[in-house]
């Protein structure tokens, strides 16, 4: 579900108008729906009602201190990657004893705060660093506990930059070296060894891959339950959601979602995941947790950016707007699709190519190419959809430009989750040797 529609000739966000919060707090704005964030993670939460488990939101998608707050009070639990993101959760209300802590490059500093803070569990990434939490654990008088990522060299199917279930990626410990692994941890005086993980790659559009991963590691998790009363097996995140013809419920009259270009993805479904993996994990009779993102806040969010100049090349038209590849690195970063629609709704079904690129001083700052779209004039506000997730997180200052303002709307009201940056605010911090 989501919650972007034309009402009255306007796209909406729930009831907000969109044309309105581009008015009022300028572009380029993020805009993220409530109820959207809120029915994914709560479709997804009984979806699994089954088996005992916990939905580990994971942060990095979109980690604004609302939206964050928004699950910590419906009972979601976090996957992290580092400290400032256990600081956020805190900042939110969330739980740390409800955080896993992720990622292959955990440093000193952010082990020894997750340990203060009581987190729920490493995912440690390498034996190498079980050794370190074991070492820091001690120091401090604390047993850390701990999960080994498990690499079950499966092939996601996916972006190659956000596959992570190979066994030629950094990510996770080899299928086949887990035994020998979790036997070395268990002799270390200050581990607790708590689960298993494994996470395959984000944007997955089929639920195979994650069928045939739980498939080849049950065994596995069977002989660490028994062998070492493991609670937990934690499946990751990576289900995919649909990029193309994400406003398909609603379809505006020049919508032609064939016409649009690359990859159309078929997404998963959350009952169509659900049904294939519950029966597989019940019988392990193990909590299972699951660390979507994407999923939950991909498709409640979007960029608006205004239309600053229209410029005829040779053989193309460029619409040159006000958000670049600082606001939304994905198309720049991973080829990524995002559906792009006029805040104001076209008359008419007519059409023309064009190319949707940024301000900043770089070939690769586009957000679309060759793109058939209504007539587009400047002063015009475009939605760039599905930007829920790896958007604002990934935005940074390049060209020294501010970062945009968040909004999120609840039902007819909308509130700022975070003010657009200053000038002033984007040299905070720097010194000139001397003055
Ligand atoms: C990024 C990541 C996730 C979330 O991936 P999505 O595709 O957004 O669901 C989950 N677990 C780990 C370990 C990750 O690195």
């Amino acid at each position: 579900m989501h919650s972007f529609h034309y009402n009255n000739g306007s796209l909406h966000c729930e009831g907000v108008d969109l044309q309105e919060l581009a008015k009022q707090h300028g572009t380029p704005l993020y805009v993220y729906s409530q109820a959207t964030i809120v029915d994914h993670f709560t479709r997804l939460d009984s979806a699994l009602s089954e088996v005992d488990h916990l939905v580990c939101y994971a942060t990095k998608a979109n980690s604004n201190l609302a939206v964050l707050n928004l699950l910590a009070k419906r009972g979601a639990g976090f996957d992290i990657v580092s400290g400032g993101e256990l600081f956020r959760i805190i900042q939110a209300g969330g739980d740390p004893s409800k955080c896993t802590f992720a990622g292959v490059g955990k440093a000193r500093a952010e082990i020894q705060y997750a340990l203060e803070q009581g987190i729920g569990c490493f995912n440690a990434e390498s034996e190498a660093e079980v050794q370190r939490l074991n070492d820091i654990a001690g120091e401090m008088g604390k047993k850390a506990p701990v999960a080994l990522r498990v690499n079950p060299n499966v092939d996601a199917k996916t972006h190659k930059y956000i596959s992570t279930g190979k066994s030629d990626n950094k990510f996770g410990i080899n299928f086949e070296n887990i035994p020998d692994a979790y036997a070395r941890a268990a002799e270390l005086p200050n581990i607790t060894l708590r689960g298993v993980q494994m996470h395959i790659g984000s944007q997955l559009t089929s639920v195979d891959p994650f069928v045939e991963a739980v498939k080849k590691v049950t065994p596995l998790v069977e002989d660490l339950k028994n062998n070492y009363g493991i609670e937990f097996f934690s499946i990751g995140g990576g289900i995919g959601i649909v990029y193309e013809d994400s406003l398909a419920s609603n379809e505006p009259s020049w919508w032609s979602p064939d016409s649009a270009s690359d990859e159309q993805a078929t997404p998963i479904t959350i009952e169509a995941y659900a049904e294939a993996l519950v029966p597989l994990l019940k019988p392990l009779g193990l909590t299972i947790f699951l660390e979507p993102g994407r999923l939950i806040a991909g498709n409640a969010g979007v960029l608006l950016t205004e239309v600053l100049y229209e410029k005829k090349g040779s053989s193309k038209t460029f619409e040159i707007i006000d958000a670049g590849m600082n606001d939304l690195i994905r198309p720049a970063l991973y080829q990524g699709h995002h559906d792009i629609v006029p805040v104001k709704e076209p008359t008419s079904a007519e059409t023309t190519p064009v190319d949707i690129v940024g301000p900043v001083c770089e070939s690769g700052d586009f957000f679309a190419q060759d793109r058939e779209l209504p007539k587009l004039s400047e002063g015009d506000v475009i939605a760039v959809l599905s930007a829920g997730a790896y958007g604002f997180v990934m935005a940074s200052n390049y060209n020294s430009r501010p970062f945009p303002a968040e909004i999120l709307v609840d039902g007819t009201e909308s509130h700022v989750i975070r003010k657009r940056q200053t000038y002033d605010d984007l040299i905070a911090g720097e010194l000139i040797p001397g003055s």
